[in-house]
């Protein structure tokens, strides 16, 4: 193995977070109330997130917003995060083509997740909150949120899906040491959850039941907040400090990327690294290609519509102008639970919308293949939504022999797999398998949506 590092110092860490939404040339339609279906204000969103949070859900006109200095304290744990050279992996492919990762795996929880987890969770101490509810799906945002709640002296509620809830014992073991209460969802501590549970007695959760849930507690619980991992603006607007230490890195490496990939699931991780680089897309000055990878199963970019939906199963939170799947579908039981997500964030939509970005989905054997080879060239072992970035950069370097032609590829390692090994022994021993989405059943969700668009 003979990979290169390209290290930032504390210094480096970005003072502040770059907000794409004033650059955008046409900006996402507005969130709309889920009850009268109007545009809602920041002071519409008090009742759900932070006040500081609800104004940068709806800022564009700011491209710069500071980043607290106790949040930079607290990313000075992990940050500035390396940014490798995978000689490795180019060597493996023998391909012509450069390929960096930015190793978001080395927080103290394995993710990016993190890289929001804790502004989000200061904004509520400082405003004088002291419960927070949160969603949790395979585990990494509960992981995070559970980690910097406890930091900030705050009691959080985690509704982990119920199926991962029991497949991923661990995640919920580490939500538990930081201090965190873990429900398993649907439950019957909610409206929704009880709802659910009459109807569909043996149903394993979705993410979207598991949203409703806490949404629903931090509405009847005084001094009580919401906080979500992926899809709205704010949290995007967080994530960019990934692309920002990406841009000083590759300025150190002396090279400038043809293809920036991020795996998606809301979007969260895929801004983080995108958006900096494509403000100078913008400009004109660059014209670098933009690719989300998806899985097949979750298909809302490549073949969802563009629709305003709810982010949520039970439709209590507000309905966001998205790329999405209809919130009933329900997808496969898929290793990636990170990436299980019925829509795609209000950004990245306009912005998948007027061109800016292209979409691909993979099949799972197909990243498991390639989370195989990345562990075998690099030395480490990516979580199974990171693997979707991977796949997708191994298909930029195989396109690259294919024309010989050198090219820049520079993806996002949103996080570690070493608790996801019941998925790999699983890819070992054949037992795991694609999965399609009948256009049928994506035709009939899609259908039960409102058309306000
Ligand atoms: C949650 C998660 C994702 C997907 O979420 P995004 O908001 O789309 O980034 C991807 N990778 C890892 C490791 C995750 O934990």
């Amino acid at each position: 193995m003979e990979s290169k590092k390209f290290l930032l110092q504390e210094k480096d860490i970005p003072t502040a977070w770059y907000n794409v939404m004033a650059e955008m040339k046409n900006k996402p339609k507005p969130l709309l109330n889920p009850k009268t279906k109007e545009p809602m204000k920041s002071e519409d969103l008090y009742p759900l997130f932070s006040k500081a949070a609800s104004h940068q859900e709806l800022n564009a006109t700011d491209a710069w917003i500071e980043i607290p200095e106790e949040v930079r304290d607290m990313y000075k744990i992990w940050r500035p995060t390396p940014l490798v050279r995978a000689y490795g992996l180019e060597k493996m492919l023998d391909t012509p083509a450069h390929i960096y990762f930015k190793n978001e795996s080395v927080s103290p929880v394995g993710s990016h997740k993190l890289n929001s987890a804790i502004p989000q969770a200061y904004y509520c101490k400082q405003e004088g909150v002291t419960n927070i509810t949160t969603e949790t799906g395979a585990g990494q945002w509960g992981a995070a949120l559970s980690m910097a709640a406890k930091h900030f002296g705050l009691e959080l509620a985690v509704y982990m899906v119920k199926v991962s809830y029991h497949q991923k014992p661990y995640r919920r073991s580490i939500m538990q040491t930081y201090g965190a209460q873990v429900i398993a969802s649907p439950s019957m501590s909610t409206k929704a959850g009880r709802k659910i549970i009459t109807d569909t007695p043996n149903y394993q959760g979705s993410l979207g039941t598991a949203i409703s849930e806490a949404v629903e507690l931090a509405m009847s619980t005084p001094n009580c907040k919401y906080a979500l991992g992926s899809v709205m603006n704010h949290v995007a607007l967080h994530q960019t400090v990934i692309g920002l230490e990406a841009e000083k890195q590759m300025e150190m490496a002396g090279e400038y990327p043809d293809v920036v990939i991020g795996c998606f699931g809301g979007g969260s991780n895929f801004a983080g690294i995108s958006f900096p680089f494509m403000r100078h897309n913008f400009t004109g000055e660059r014209n670098t290609r933009f690719v989300a990878a998806e899985p097949a199963s979750c298909p809302k970019l490549t073949r969802g519509v563009m629709q305003y939906d709810f982010g949520d199963e039970a439709g209590y939170t507000p309905m966001i102008p998205m790329y999405t799947l209809g919130h009933n579908f329900s997808p496969a039981n898929i290793h990636a639970g990170g990436l299980r997500y019925h829509g795609a964030g209000s950004i990245v939509s306009q912005l998948k919308n007027d061109g800016y970005l292209e979409a691909v989905d993979i099949q799972q054997l197909e990243t498991f293949k390639a989370a195989t080879m990345f562990a075998q060239a690099e030395g480490l072992i990516p979580a199974p939504e990171s693997s979707h970035a991977i796949a997708a950069a191994i298909r930029e370097a195989e396109q690259a022999k294919l024309e010989g032609k050198s090219k820049v590829i520079l993806f996002n390692l949103s996080g570690h797999g070493l608790i996801d090994m019941a998925a790999y022994d699983q890819y070992i021993m054949g037992d795991l398998a694609n999965y399609d989405v009948p256009q049928s059943e994506i035709d009939k969700n899609i259908s039960q949506l409102e058309k306000l668009l």
